[in-house]
């Protein structure tokens, strides 16, 4: 078990469990936008074992075969691509490997990571250097032991933002902190944020990381008058934090998100008491505690959409604005103008 990792394959059951859940849900044209390409060798140390069967290096070919096994048959307009490299090395190359494979796709764009160590100056060279649609803050680079502790500016501080203000552009926030944003800290500092710096748009990643959906259920009330605000999904396997933020902000702030190359585990993330764990084929027989003694997970992306489809269902939206959060949405913020 120590050394397992989950599987990247497609298996029949997840054919029929996209025809069975989402083939009506899915709409035809979707944009993602939360995933990421380049070398695997790139991503943290501590996420190498979860990674170990994707493939070496993620590239957009890669990335658009592997995007039918969750959304077989729609037509990808593209994505927004973020770096593999969020622990603080080979940040440059990362940056650059992105902006390239945005730029072989018509549809897609890029990401560059902020490093809490840099200067104003050299994220508006990255800026300058790779047009990137969105800046990408990670809290592995932050000073704080563990890093999951982490406040918001200890990864992302002001300067950066005020960076991100000049050029008009998305910040993708994976927040940490144990009860993401039903902590003060994180509340207080979105608020501060986009109040001084309202050009900048705040994109809280995963449901504002909402895997427990209390967290985002608790925190949410908190946000609201914020018109710099926006959510994906991207990995979230529950319908609770989705269903949070359509009745807080409405479905022109949703964006549906793969996560890629997570989404194609097979997995889920699921709450318990005041937390969450990811629960992955390579560590848990689910036979012995089902009603089906074969019973195996379908993978992370297609958990996802399901949780998606149930927010949907239970919010009300109309056919358009379900097309909204699968693609007008991000298509305004990240996509190519
Ligand atoms: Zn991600």
């Amino acid at each position: 078990m120590p050394d397992a990792s989950p599987s990247f394959q497609l298996a029949d059951a997840d054919v029929e469990f996209f025809n069975r859940e989402l083939a009506s849900f899915v709409p035809d044209r979707v944009f993602d936008s939360h995933l990421h390409l380049g070398r695997r060798s790139d991503y943290a140390p501590m996420h190498q074992k979860l990674v170990a069967n994707t493939p070496e290096v993620a590239d957009m070919p890669t990335y658009r075969a592997h995007m039918e096994w969750l959304a077989p048959g729609r037509r990808l307009v593209g994505g927004l691509v973020l770096p593999t490299t969020l622990a603080g090395e080979r940040m440059d190359e990362g940056n650059a490997r992105a902006a390239e494979e945005a730029r072989r796709d018509a549809g897609s764009t890029s990401a560059v990571i902020v490093h809490p160590d840099m200067t104003a100056d050299k994220l508006r060279l990255d800026i300058e250097t790779h047009k990137p649609a969105a800046l990408k803050p990670y809290h592995l680079m932050s000073a704080r032991r563990p890093t999951g502790d982490s406040h918001m500016n200890e990864f992302l501080p002001e300067h950066t933002v005020a960076v991100a203000d000049e050029y008009g552009l998305p910040v993708v926030m994976h927040m940490v902190r144990a009860r993401a944003l039903a902590d003060p800290s994180n509340q207080q500092m979105i608020r501060d944020y986009c109040t001084k710096y309202p050009k900048m748009k705040m994109v809280l990643a995963h449901c504002a990381r909402g895997f427990n959906p209390s967290h985002t259920a608790d925190g949410i009330e908190s946000l609201v008058g914020l018109e710099n605000v926006y959510f994906d999904n991207s990995c979230n396997c529950e319908a609770g934090a989705h269903i949070a933020i359509l009745r807080a902000f409405g479905p022109d702030r949703l964006m549906w998100g793969s996560d890629y190359p997570f989404s194609n585990m097979r997995g889920k993330c699921v709450a318990f008491n005041d937390s969450f764990t990811w629960f992955y084929d390579c560590d848990h027989d689910l036979g012995p505690y089902s009603i089906d003694a074969n019973q195996k997970f379908t993978l992370v992306g297609l958990e996802c959409l399901r949780a998606l489809k149930f927010a949907c269902m239970a919010c009300g939206l109309s056919n358009s604005q379900v097309e909204d959060v699968f693609y007008n949405n991000a298509v305004r913020l990240y996509g190519r103008s």
